[in-house]
């Protein structure tokens, strides 16, 4: 969020400082598996839909344009979604789903158990049927997190790594800035981009809802040759071909702190589920395991946009979909800043409220 927040602030001409503890990107970002599940993720929350949908458009065109300007492919491909059920119970929801995804003006395809082989032919024959989002999509967040990057540097943006907050600089209920080690930084506008971390910065508005870390863990293999094609959801985990062989395996969604490690019981419930979805991952090659932290609101909302404070705008609480909501985001905040101290954005307001 930190660094495309520069990014869009810098296209839009203003003076950015990018301050991050460690090595910017490194945490949730890089550990994301890159799923633009717009339709597939707001199954579960209505709500969010069009601002999902919203989000997954503007990726062509961020993709194109970080290409031409730091020639890095971000890996963006429409690979489409298939959510795949395993019982047949399952499959009588099904019919109700793909008609409120068409009722919003959205493409999704009822799926039989044939028609799941003939997108997807590496999924299980257990599998009762689904339902198709050819307009999810995916990239790939490190890559994404390296274009950034480079792209900030060109643009002038001044990064400090290394660089702790440790609270926000506030006078007469305005944020000034932010006060480092040995220093305070004053800046016009000061972005919370702090992800699972964002709470514990100090200062900050009691009425902000808190941002808590959700561990996620991830399994990748090796498929060799490739053979999947679409993104593959299931009922207890998600399969991400990359095309190159590689195939992201997750995840888990656990409240156990900072807590960092790779556990076998995440490992073991990531890889049966997966497997169970594709049995022939069961012979790729386990090449790396990760986990990290995705920032979850008390609201379960993004916090987007100004905030009560005058001086203070948000980038945090993306919890599942910040990569998704990446540009969105960006987009919204530099633009509030942009708009004035006496503008906040109402969107970003009603986000930050709810
Ligand atoms: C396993 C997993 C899978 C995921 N899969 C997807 C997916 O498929 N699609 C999707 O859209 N989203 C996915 N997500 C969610 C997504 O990764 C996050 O929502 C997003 O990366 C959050 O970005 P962020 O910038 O807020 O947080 P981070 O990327 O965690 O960045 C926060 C940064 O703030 C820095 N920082 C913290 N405190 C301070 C301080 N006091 N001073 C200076 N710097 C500080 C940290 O060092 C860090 O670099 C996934 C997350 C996980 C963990």
């Amino acid at each position: 969020m930190g660094c495309a927040c520069a990014e869009a602030l810098a296209a839009r001409g203003v003076a950015v400082t990018l301050l991050e503890r460690a090595i910017p990107g490194a945490e949730a970002s890089s550990a994301a598996a890159g799923i633009l599940g717009a339709q597939v993720e707001s199954h579960d929350a209505p709500a969010l839909r069009s601002m999902l949908v919203e989000a997954r458009g503007l990726y062509a065109g961020w993709a194109r344009s970080l290409h031409e300007s730091t020639g890095i492919d971000i890996g963006y491909r429409k690979s489409g979604i298939v959510r795949v059920v395993l019982d047949e119970t399952s499959t009588l929801g099904l019919k109700e789903e793909v008609r409120v995804h068409r009722a919003a003006g959205l493409a999704a395809v009822l799926l039989s158990a044939a028609d799941v082989g003939r997108i997807e032919p590496e999924v299980t024959p257990e599998a009762f049927g689904g339902v198709h989002f050819p307009d999810d999509a995916q990239v790939d967040p490190r890559a994404l997190l390296r274009a950034l990057v480079v792209a900030i540097s060109r643009a002038g943006v001044t990064q400090r790594s290394g660089t702790i907050v440790r609270s926000l600089w506030i006078e007469q209920d305005t944020c000034r800035g932010v006060v480092l080690d040995q220093e305070r930084l004053e800046a016009d506008a000061v972005v919370l981009a702090a992800g699972s971390w964002s709470s514990l910065i100090g200062g900050l508005p009691a009425s902000l809802p808190s941002v808590t870390p959700a561990r996620g863990q991830m399994v990748l293999l090796e498929e060799r040759p490739p053979r999947m094609r679409s993104i593959v959801f299931g009922p207890s985990g998600y399969v991400v071909p990359r095309g190159d062989g590689r195939v992201l395996c997750g995840s888990t969604l656990e409240h156990v702190g900072f807590r960092r490690e790779v556990t076998a019981g995440g490992v073991n419930t990531i890889l049966d589920g997966t497997i169970r979805l594709v049995p022939r991952l069961a012979a790729a090659e386990l090449s790396a395991t990760w986990a990290s932290f995705r920032p979850q609101s008390a609201s379960d909302r993004p916090l987007l946009g100004a905030s009560p404070v005058p001086g203070l705008f948000l980038a945090t609480g993306h919890h599942r979909n910040g990569i998704l909501l990446a540009k969105y985001s960006a987009n919204l905040v530099a633009d509030a800043i942009c708009a004035g101290p006496c503008s906040p954005s109402p969107h970003a307001y009603g986000s930050f409220g709810r």
